[in-house]
């Protein structure tokens, strides 16, 4: 494939979801730009899950821009077309239903989405997992971060046969995550006694 045609429309999506994202901040200790977020979403789909669809890597990029700013479904379908719209409408939540439902949603719906909403939803996850272990929200207490965790497992339960590589780093980030939890737990039992 003419490289032409994966780069320009893909520096296209960072450059729309750059300056949507613009006024953004992660909740972490370094309030650190929210747009790193998407970024990192799509180099996962590319380096570890292999993937060249444009479809996906775009959809990676744009991922949060209807959720999280003011960016409507009509304007991805203007920008980037339909298919990119459809993706990124699969893996934004309904913000006018309350949280926990809006979780229980995620759960339900992860197995009927598409096949590039799959692979968005998995490196989302995988990159949501390693910010609550290593940058968690700063007003996150350890048994919300445990449970985020946990909810993930579930959403990727739904989302099982997509991609094995990044699964398998999803695994891997699971566990780790697991594991530096329980030590802080562990940590903050031993200092109260
Ligand atoms: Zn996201």
């Amino acid at each position: 494939m003419d490289e032409k045609l994966l780069v320009t429309p893909l520096l296209k999506a960072l450059h729309f979801a750059a300056d949507k994202h613009r006024d953004q901040r992660r909740k972490d200790d370094e309030a650190s730009p929210y747009i790193n977020h998407p970024i990192e979403v799509a180099e996962l789909l590319a380096r570890v899950g292999g993937v060249t669809d444009l479809i996906a890597l775009q959809g990676a990029i744009l991922h949060d821009t209807i959720e999280d700013t003011d960016t409507s479904p009509d304007e991805l379908e203007r920008q980037f077309g339909a298919e990119v719209r459809r993706v990124v409408e699969e893996v934004t939540d309904d913000k006018t239903l309350p949280k926990a439902e809006r979780k229980r949603l995620q759960v339900e719906h992860a197995a009927h989405i598409s096949h590039p909403a799959r692979l968005v939803k998995l490196a989302d996850k995988i990159s949501n997992v390693r910010s609550v272990t290593l940058t968690p929200p700063s007003k996150w207490p350890l048994s919300r971060r445990q449970e985020y965790l946990d909810w993930t497992e579930q959403v990727v339960g739904g989302l099982r046969g997509t991609n094995a590589p990044l699964e398998a780093l999803y695994d891997e980030l699971l566990a780790e995550g697991r594991r530096v939890l329980s030590s802080i737990a562990a940590a903050s039992t031993r200092s109260e006694a």
